[in-house]
């Protein structure tokens, strides 16, 4: 449990801490994966976007969530465990890298962090 993390890749505070699967910047808010960021492919400069347990991410994959989602306006959320399939990778904001529909839920962006490929 004492391991050393690594800064905020935003303001490079050195007072991040875990909050799950994700890296927390109490001084600027930045959440990030501390998987995630340590996945970029240097030879091509392209980001290798990869799940939960580190299997590499394709568009058109299907995934599985692995933890509960909150979701606004929905008072169960994603239910861990949920299928989504044809996902997309996508650079979105705050670590959001994955373009989805979500059965009963329509499309939203999700972090590669919280999914396992099926
Ligand atoms: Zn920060």
């Amino acid at each position: 449990m004492n391991e050393i993390l690594p800064p905020c890749p935003e303001c490079s505070g050195t007072f991040a801490y875990e909050m799950g699967a994700l890296l927390v910047c109490p001084e600027c808010g930045h959440e990030w994966s501390a998987a995630a960021s340590q996945t970029l492919d240097s030879g091509s400069g392209e980001k290798v976007i990869k799940d939960s347990v580190g299997n590499v991410l394709a568009d058109g994959d299907t995934v599985t969530v692995v933890k509960t989602l909150k979701v606004k306006g929905s008072p169960a959320g994603i239910k861990a465990g949920t299928k989504v399939r044809n996902i997309r990778l996508v650079d979105g904001v705050d670590g959001h890298d994955i373009d989805c529909k979500v059965d009963g839920f329509g499309p939203m962006q999700l972090k590669s962090s919280v999914v396992k490929k099926a």
